[in-house]
């Protein structure tokens, strides 16, 4: 069940800015061909240190920059300070899942949420973003149940807030080409059927890879309609694994569909920061809210 509080009216909105997004996750979180790997130990060796290597970088990227860092909780045990120096740095910590892999499946969900929850409890966790933006209708009960205020789990229109089962979801952004899309149920990943509804999800990093340009000049003009859309960027994709290429090779030639994540966007993240404010999307959450409050007043 879920009640339906879009507002499409930006007047109701807070200051525009661009809600972005890193899924923290280790590189070979692309493929899924390590998803079956069996022990910590394996998957650790196999990121090779690049999951901490990679976080000064894309800190110094951001500068004074906020944003929301959704980790993978395994990261989390491997290097305890990655998601203390993220907080101390003022980003909003929020999880990604404990190990990554498909979580559409409600028992899945809920024994990954079990594993995550002392890191989360102890950083107070509120966001959660599904892997693959894979995500089902009975999963807000259960993210409740485990404390989360939101999820950033399924694609749909900037300016989009939706109330499910208790807990808020603010999608990631797509750009609908007939009008504001009607069924807002879960799931909504990246799929032929969206593209087929006429909805660009130019939030995904895959739009990012092919299309930096008309991405930013997208969220230009949604800034300018006074909408604050929702992006995703990979720690992949601004700084980059050794090997990276050679290592992902065999899995873009057998799945194209690849290719957009292997390729850089440091560059396009610093002409956002030039161009846009940006915010976590707890912040922006916050904001709504006291906004809706006030107007009820
Ligand atoms: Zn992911």
């Amino acid at each position: 069940m879920f009640s339906r509080t879009t507002s499409y009216n930006s007047s109701m909105l807070p200051s525009p800015r661009v809600l972005l997004s890193i899924d923290y996750e280790p590189w070979f979180a692309l493929t899924r061909r390590y998803d079956a790997l069996p022990g910590p130990r394996q998957r650790r060796k196999l990121d090779g240190g690049f999951s901490l290597h990679a976080l000064d970088p894309i800190l110094d990227m951001l500068g004074e920059a906020k944003a929301s860092i959704y980790l993978v909780g395994e990261i989390a045990d491997w290097y305890p300070e990655i998601p203390q120096r993220i907080t101390a740095h003022g980003h909003e910590l929020g999880l990604h899942c404990q190990v990554h892999r498909p979580l559409v499946e409600t028992a899945e969900l809920e024994k990954d949420l079990c594993a995550s929850q002392g890191w989360r409890e102890a950083h107070g966790v509120r966001g959660y973003r599904a892997p693959m933006i894979g995500i089902r209708e009975e999963a807000y009960p259960l993210l409740k149940r485990h404390g989360f205020d939101y999820s950033s789990s399924i694609y749909a229109p900037a300016g989009t807030l939706l109330k499910k089962d208790g807990v808020w979801e603010l999608p990631v952004s797509t750009l609908s080409m007939f009008g504001s899309p009607q069924d807002l149920r879960a799931p909504r990943e990246f799929s032929t059927g969206l593209l087929l509804g006429g909805e660009v999800p130019y939030g995904s990093s895959f739009m990012i890879g092919l299309l930096s340009d008309s991405v930013l000049r997208i969220l230009e003009r949604q800034l300018k309609a006074g909408y604050s859309p929702v992006i995703i960027l990979h720690p992949y994709e601004l700084a980059r694994p050794e090997g990276f290429l050679r290592r992902l090779w065999p899995d873009v030639a057998s799945h194209p569909l690849l290719f957009p994540f292997t390729l850089t966007k440091s560059n396009f993240l610093k002409k956002l920061l030039r161009a846009f404010p940006v915010s976590p999307l707890a912040t922006y959450l916050d904001e709504a809210l006291a906004l809706q409050e006030a107007a009820h007043v």
